[in-house]
């Protein structure tokens, strides 16, 4: 009989856990991705990273520090050519998604593996093997290898805006959407659905969904960090995005697009797409419930609260389907005109009681 089993590229460590971050290097030492030499290449932001940086140095003698100016195609190519002036054995993303996402992209170029220590929780990209940059035609996803390591202290993340741990919240949550647009594209188009990837992003929405706990506690922290790593590893998986992204990534791009300077955070779109994206396809309890964990965390589920109008958000889920070609979800199944979107957004509205 033949052995038929699949190797998924996924970190060798994942340490999330309240001071996480005091044993980084017995970790990797341990784990023999750096030497106990500390051979590292360490990219942090100038500003908030300072703090960390003075915390750790001390149990990293020999670590390399590079401040990263943003989040650009740019900065992540200056932080390669520096990187490669030296000698390391792996880069380490140390912030949020900005640096994390350079520091991949950096670690790709130069050959060498990365380990993300993520400072907030603000999307499910900190374990995905996509590096989101900023170019010139706006902003490019990139391809790259997942972390090999992935650690996340939830000391560090309670202490970052509770807005970040919202965002993420938002965008765990909308897997729940983004799975149902993929069942439905394999029942209308015959899309193969990759079920191992499918059930690690949906638990991983269910989880957050149904989890008692608030922003400020370690247990519901734990589950959501664990969630977005997950949901990470299985886009990994699947090969693309689908298992975390359908209408309610491309109503978040919509509004990314036709509103540069007003949106709002990635998870705050996501969240509030997916939740209307539910009952677009009739899932009324599901999107009902959706919207009670929303509100329950702080996150919107009008675009009034995140200050657009009611047309302007017709406009967002007229606009939506452009965003990603080819993808197919609810938006692209009911193909719905300006008046139908304008009355199912009356009708939400009148639902959720707003
Ligand atoms: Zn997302």
């Amino acid at each position: 009989m033949p052995v038929l089993t699949r190797l998924i590229p996924s970190p060798v460590v994942v340490d999330i856990r309240a001071g996480a971050i005091d044993d980084l290097a017995t970790v990797l030492a341990d784990q023999r991705i750096s030497s106990s030499t500390g051979r590292l290449a360490i990219a942090i932001s100038g500003g908030s990273g300072a703090v960390l940086r003075k915390r750790l140095e001390p149990q990293l003698p020999r670590a390399e520090w590079f401040e990263v100016g943003g989040g650009t195609l740019d900065d992540a190519i200056k932080l390669a050519e520096a990187i490669k002036k030296g000698r390391y054995d792996a880069v380490v993303g140390l912030g949020g998604g900005k640096i994390i996402d350079c520091a991949k992209f950096a670690a790709a170029r130069v050959g060498l593996p990365l380990v993300a220590v993520a400072t907030n929780l603000s999307h499910d990209g900190l374990c995905s093997p996509v590096a989101t940059l900023d170019n010139d035609a706006g902003r490019g996803s990139y391809g790259v290898p997942n972390p090999i390591a992935v650690v996340i202290d939830l000391d560090i993340i309670r202490e970052a805006p509770v807005r970040f741990v919202r965002s993420g919240i938002g965008d765990a949550l909308s897997n729940i959407s983004a799975i149902a647009d993929w069942e439905l594209a394999a029942r209308e188009r015959g899309e193969d659905i990759d079920g191992l990837a499918a059930a690690m992003a949906r638990q991983a929405g269910e989880a957050v969904l149904r989890h008692p706990g608030g922003v400020g506690d370690d247990a519901f922290l734990q589950v959501l960090a664990e969630g977005l790593v997950l949901t990470g590893i299985a886009m990994s998986v699947s090969g693309d995005s689908r298992p975390a992204s359908g209408a309610c990534h491309e109503i978040n791009h919509a509004f990314d697009l036709l509103f540069p300077k007003r949106a709002a955070s990635h998870g705050e779109q996501c969240g509030l797409g997916a939740a209307f994206a539910m009952f677009l396809r009739g899932a009324r309890e599901e999107s009902l419930y959706m919207v009670e964990v929303l509100r329950r965390h702080g996150l919107p589920v009008t675009p009034e609260e995140i200050g657009f109008t009611v047309d302007e958000f017709v406009q967002v889920v007229e606009f939506a389907p452009q965003t990603r070609p080819g993808r197919y979800t609810i938006l692209e199944h009911l193909n719905l005109s300006t008046d139908q979107i304008r009355d199912a957004y009356a009708d939400y509205a009148k639902a959720i009681g707003s």
